[in-house]
C-alpha cells in the first residue's frame, strides 16, 4: 500500500496519480487530503510554491464531486489565465478514469459564448479567473448559486493583483453552506481578512518553508554597476550553454526591453507580460514548454505559478518590489526534485535586500563573480567539444563527404581539431578581448566610455539634463522608455540616454523640445517633481542607430559560420514548427546572429507570437544558406 492509498484516495484517482508518477505524497498533500477527504470543512493552507498545492485540492475535489450530477458544484479562482488553464489540466489528468467529470476553464481574453456554451453542457467544476467570473456572473451565464465547494489558489496573488472586489462579489454570489478551500504562499492581512469574512472555524495548516522547492534551489547573486545589468545577463547566459531560464523584470516595458535586446542579440527570447494578445502568451507558453525559448523574459505576474520542468535557473534581473516575492520567483526552478539555481542581478544600493530575502528564505546567498570572457570561451569550446562528440550523423551527409574530404584532406587530425574549434572561439575571443571584465570595471573608465559619444559630430540634437537616474531604478534602456512613453515620442526619438546615480542625460531632435520641457517638467515621479533642463553640454550629438543607448557592443556576433542561423531569432521566438533543428543550431549556445547591417532604430518589435513567419531572407545575409529540414 503507498502513501496516497493511506490519504483515502478511491482507485479511479490512485490509478491516475500512477500514471502522473507521483510516487509519494508532499507535506501539504499529505496534511489536506485526508482532512478534505473526511468531512465538509473549510480550510486554509499556507505553502510555498511549488509544493504540490494544485493535488491538495484537486485530489479531494475529484473525489467529492458527484459525476453523475451535470450542476456546477465546485468553483476554483485562480489569478491568472495560464495558472487557470494549468490547473483545469490537472485536474483533467486527475479525473481520467473518473466517468463523466467535466472541468471547464473560464479566463478573460477568449471568447465568453464558447466558455458559457462548454458550461451549459454540465460542468461540475469551474476553474476561473475572478474577472472573467464576475463577468459572466453579471450576464448571468453561470450558475454558483449551488456549489458545494470553492477553492481560492493563489489567495495572496489573486488579492496582489486587485481582485478583492470580485472575489468578494463572486462568494457572495455562493451559499453559506459550501466549504472555501483557501490556498496561499504567504498570509498577508487582506487574505486574512477574506478568510475572516467568508469561512468558518477553517482548519489551518502551514508546511514549513522548507519545501521540495527551495530545498532544491540555491541561490546566488552578481555585484554589478546598474548600467552593467543587461551586459552580465548576457554573460550569464553565455556561461550556460544549456540555460533554460526564467528572467524576472519588474515592470511590462522592461520585460518587452530586455527581451528584445536579447533577441536582437541573437539569443532565443520572449517577453511574457500582460500587454501581450492571449494568442500571444499562448504561443510563447508553448514556445517555452517546447524548449524553443531559452530565456523567458517575464514579469511577476505573467510568470506565477507556471509550471515548467526543467527550468535549470531563475534570473531576477531586477528584484521584486516586495521581497516576498521572490519566493515565488525562485520556485519556477528546483521543481520536483531536480536541481535548479536562482539568480540575483544586483547593485551595491540593494544589497540590504539580499540578507532580508535570506532571512525570509532560511537560505545564504553565495556571492558569484560574473564570469570573464576566458571563462566563457573555455566553457563555450568545452560545450562545443561535447556537441560534437554527441552529434548523431544524418547520413545524408554522405553525399557531400568526398568533396568535403577533397578540401580537408591535408589536415592531420589534430590541425583539423584546432580549426573546427577555432571557427568558434576567434569568434568569442575577439568579442571579449574587446569587453571589460564587468567586475574589475572602475568608475573612472566609465566616465571616459560615457563621454565618448560626444566627441561625435553634433547634428543639432538638443541634450538634456533630467533628475532621474539609477537610483530611481532607471537604466538606460528603462529610462529610454520611460521618456518615450511620457512624452508620447516614437521609438527613435529619444537617444543618448545616460544614466547616472541621481540624473540623467538623453537627446532629442530639436523639434521635441517644447514638448520635453513642457511636460516633463509637469510630472511626477512617485511623489517627486521631475525637473529637467537643456544641457550646457551639447555633446551626444544626432542620433547614430549604430549606438543603442549606452554605445556598448551587444555580443559575439557571427560572421558567416558554418552553423545556420536559428530562424525568427531576429525577431521573435522561433516558431513551433521550426522546433526540430533547434538543437543543431543554437545548441551550441553560440549565438548566430550576423553582423550585419545595423537595424534600423534600435530594437525590433518581438511579435510575441507563434504564428509569425520565420525569417529566412535575412537570416544568411550573403553567405550561402543550406536548406533546412523543415516539419510542417
Ligand atoms: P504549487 O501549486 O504548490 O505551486 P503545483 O501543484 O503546481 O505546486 O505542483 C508543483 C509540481 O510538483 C508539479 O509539477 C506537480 O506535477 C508536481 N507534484 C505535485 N505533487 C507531487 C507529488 N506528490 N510527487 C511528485 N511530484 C508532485
Ligand atoms: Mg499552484
Amino acid at each position: 500500500m503507498n502513501k496516497f492509498e493511506q490519504l483515502g484516495l478511491n482507485e479511479s484517482l490512485l490509478k491516475a496519480i500512477l500514471d502522473l508518477g507521483f510516487e509519494n505524497p508532499s507535506e501539504v498533500q499529505e496534511k489536506a487530503i485526508p482532512l478534505l477527504l473526511e468531512k465538509d470543512t473549510d480550510m486554509v493552507a499556507l505553502a510555498q510554491t511549488g509544493t504540490g498545492k494544485t493535488a491538495a485540492f484537486g485530489f479531494p475535489l475529484i473525489q467529492k464531486i458527484d459525476a453523475d450530477n451535470r450542476n456546477t458544484q465546485a468553483l476554483v479562482l485562480s489569478p491568472t489565465r495560464e495558472l487557470c488553464l494549468q490547473i483545469t489540466n490537472e485536474l483533467k489528468n486527475y479525473s481520467k478514469y473518473e466517468k463523466g467529470i467535466n472541468v471547464v476553464a473560464v479566463y478573460g481574453g477568449a471568447s465568453i459564448t464558447e466558455q458559457a456554451r462548454e458550461i451549459k453542457r454540465g460542468a461540475q467544476i469551474i476553474v476561473a479567473t475572478p474577472g472573467r467570473m464576475q463577468d459572466m456572473i453579471n450576464r448571468g451565464l453561470v450558475n454558483i448559486k449551488n456549489i458545494d465547494y470553492c477553492v481560492l489558489d493563489e489567495a495572496d496573488e489573486m488579492l496582489n493583483m486587485g481582485f478583492y472586489e470580485d472575489i468578494v462579489s463572486i462568494l457572495s454570489d455562493t451559499p453559506d453552506e459550501k466549504s472555501t478551500w483557501l490556498f496561499s504562499a504567504t498570509m498577508p492581512q487582506e487574505v486574512a481578512r477574506i478568510a475572516k469574512q467568508f469561512m468558518s472555524e477553517p482548519v489551518e495548516i502551514t508546511v514549513g518553508t522548507k519545501n521540495s522547492g527551495s530545498a532544491t534551489v540555491s541561490h546566488e547573486f552578481y555585484l554589478v554597476n546598474a548600467r552593467d545589468r543587461y551586459e552580465a545577463l548576457k554573460r550569464i547566459a553565455d556561461a550556460n550553454p544549456d540555460i533554460f531560464s526564467v528572467v524576472f523584470c519588474r515592470t511590462k516595458r522592461d520585460t518587452q526591453a530586455v527581451a528584445e535586446k536579447l533577441i536582437e542579440d541573437g539569443y532565443s527570447a520572449a517577453a511574457l507580460h500582460g500587454d501581450l494578445s492571449q494568442a500571444q502568451r499562448d504561443g510563447v507558453m508553448k514556445s517555452f514548454r517546447g524548449r524553443q525559448i531559452q530565456m523567458l523574459v517575464a514579469t511577476d505576474v505573467a510568470a506565477r505559478g507556471i509550471d515548467v520542468d526543467n527550468v535549470t535557473h531563475v534570473v531576477n534581473y531586477q528584484l521584486p518590489d516586495e521581497i516576498e516575492t521572490y519566493n515565488h520567483r525562485s520556485g519556477r526552478t528546483g521543481r520536483a526534485g531536480r536541481l535548479g539555481t536562482s539568480i540575483v542581478i544586483v547593485t551595491k544600493s540593494e544589497l540590504r535586500k539580499i540578507s532580508s530575502i535570506e532571512r525570509i528564505i532560511k537560505q545564504k546567498f553565495e556571492e558569484k563573480a560574473i564570469p570573464s570572457g576566458i571563462e566563457i570561451c573555455e566553457i563555450q569550446l568545452l560545450h562545443l567539444a561535447t556537441k560534437i562528440k554527441d552529434t548523431e550523423v544524418d547520413h545524408e551527409i554522405d553525399n557531400y563527404l568526398p568533396a568535403i574530404n577533397n578540401v580537408l584532406e591535408d589536415l592531420s587530425k589534430e590541425e583539423l581539431i584546432k580549426k573546427m574549434v577555432s571557427v568558434e572561439f576567434n569568434r568569442f575571443i575577439a568579442y571579449y578581448k574587446k569587453n571589460r571584465d564587468l567586475s574589475t570595471q572602475s568608475g573612472e573608465r566609465r566616465e571616459r566610455n560615457d563621454s565618448e559619444p560626444r566627441e561625435f559630430n553634433n547634428n543639432g540634437a538638443v541634450r538634456y539634463f533630467v533628475n532621474i537616474g539609477s537610483r530611481d531604478n532607471f537604466d538606460w534602456m528603462t529610462l529610454k522608455d520611460y521618456l518615450k512613453e511620457t512624452l508620447d515620442l516614437g521609438r527613435d526619438d529619444v537617444f543618448k540616454v545616460d544614466v547616472k546615480e541621481g540624473f540623467s542625460f538623453f537627446n532629442t531632435d530639436p523639434e521635441h523640445t517644447d514638448k520635453v520641457m513642457e511636460v516633463l517638467n509637469n510630472v511626477q515621479l512617485e511623489g517627486r517633481r521631475i525637473n529637467v533642463e537643456i544641457s550646457k553640454n551639447d555633446g551626444g550629438g544626432r542620433r547614430d542607430h549604430n549606438n543603442r543607448g549606452g554605445g556598448r557592443s551587444s555580443g559575439p556576433r557571427r560572421e558567416g559560420s558554418f552553423a545556420p542561423r536559428r530562424e525568427g531569432s531576429g525577431g521573435g521566438f522561433r516558431s513551433d514548427r521550426n522546433s526540430a533543428p533547434r538543437r543543431e543550431s543554437s545548441g551550441g549556445g553560440f549565438r548566430s546572429e550576423r553582423n550585419s547591417a545595423p537595424k534600423e532604430g534600435g530594437f525590433r518589435r518581438s511579435e510575441g507570437s507563434s504564428d509569425r513567419a520565420p525569417r529566412r531572407s535575412e537570416s544568411f545575409g550573403d553567405s550561402p544558406r543550406p536548406r533546412r529540414p523543415r516539419r510542417d
